[in-house]
């Protein structure tokens, strides 16, 4: 298995650029201090990539973003362009979280559309897909996954889909403290995984599914011992630097 992989998403947080990049710093010398085996990566908000990237300059941390804009450049009022993340020095992005969905209407169509651009660019994508409660309830969490899955991905080829990284967050788990069983996040990752395999064959068996949904230093070892789990999406306890790096520690 490749090695695993720990990723902060920091959405609105911290306060200002100095607490970012004193996290940032934080964060760097205590994964450094573990000389662990994970590949780690820092989301920030975008008005922070630069200060995070010049605090990780050098390291083995990937910067990304929380979000892409489809074009390089032009009229998109509030849009960050695959341009403007690498010259901050950043490498992936979050796409399709389930944050901009409920709250900014993004929709299949707005993050396939970003999808294939970050891909042209050369931008490293963190799909994030996941079912809501009620959707788990009525029985409805795989055909959700499904739909996430083939509208994110509509007129991609498997060379293409290869170097993916999906996050299966289920809405119900984040920020909420109750986060999905080994077993719940399991299954729902080997039926992403199947649905990959389906459609675009052996080219999808090197994509790493993350899980994503209050995961924290006390629950992370059991769900990285699940063999479904290649790493972890992490809101609440990336923001603190001792949480983050114990789960950095836990997935190395
Ligand atoms: C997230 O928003 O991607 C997330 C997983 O948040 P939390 O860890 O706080 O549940």
């Amino acid at each position: 298995m490749a090695s695993r992989w720990v990723v902060a998403n920091w959405k609105m947080n911290p306060r200002t650029r100095a607490e970012a990049a004193a996290l940032a710093r934080e964060v760097r010398q205590g994964v450094e201090e573990l000389a662990g085996g994970a590949q780690v990566g820092l989301a920030p908000p975008a008005c922070f990539l630069y200060d995070v990237g010049e605090a990780l300059r050098g390291s083995s941390i990937l910067l990304g973003s929380q979000n892409l804009g489809w074009e390089e450049s032009g009229a998109f009022t509030g849009e960050v362009s695959s341009a403007m993340l690498r010259d901050a020095g950043g490498a992936f992005t979050i796409l399709g979280h389930s944050e901009r969905r409920a709250h900014f209407a993004e929709n299949s169509e707005i993050i396939n559309r970003r999808l294939k651009h970050a891909l042209r660019s050369g931008v490293q994508v963190i799909l994030c897909v996941g079912e809501t409660l009620r959707q788990r309830e009525a029985g409805l969490a795989f055909t959700i996954l499904d739909e996430q899955l083939r509208g994110a991905l509509l007129d991609l080829s498997p060379g293409d889909v290869k170097g993916l990284t999906i996050a299966y967050e289920p809405v119900w788990a984040i920020g909420t403290g109750h986060n999905a069983t080994p077993e719940q996040a399991g299954e729902a990752h080997a039926r992403i995984r199947a649905y990959l395999k389906n459609g675009f064959g052996e080219a999808a068996a090197p994509v790493r599914i993350l899980y994503g949904g209050s995961v924290n230093p006390e629950n992370a070892a059991s769900l990285f011992a699940h063999l479904e789990i290649d790493g972890a999406l992490v809101g609440g306890a990336s923001l603190n630097a001792r949480s983050f790096t114990t789960l950095v520690r836990l997935a190395s």
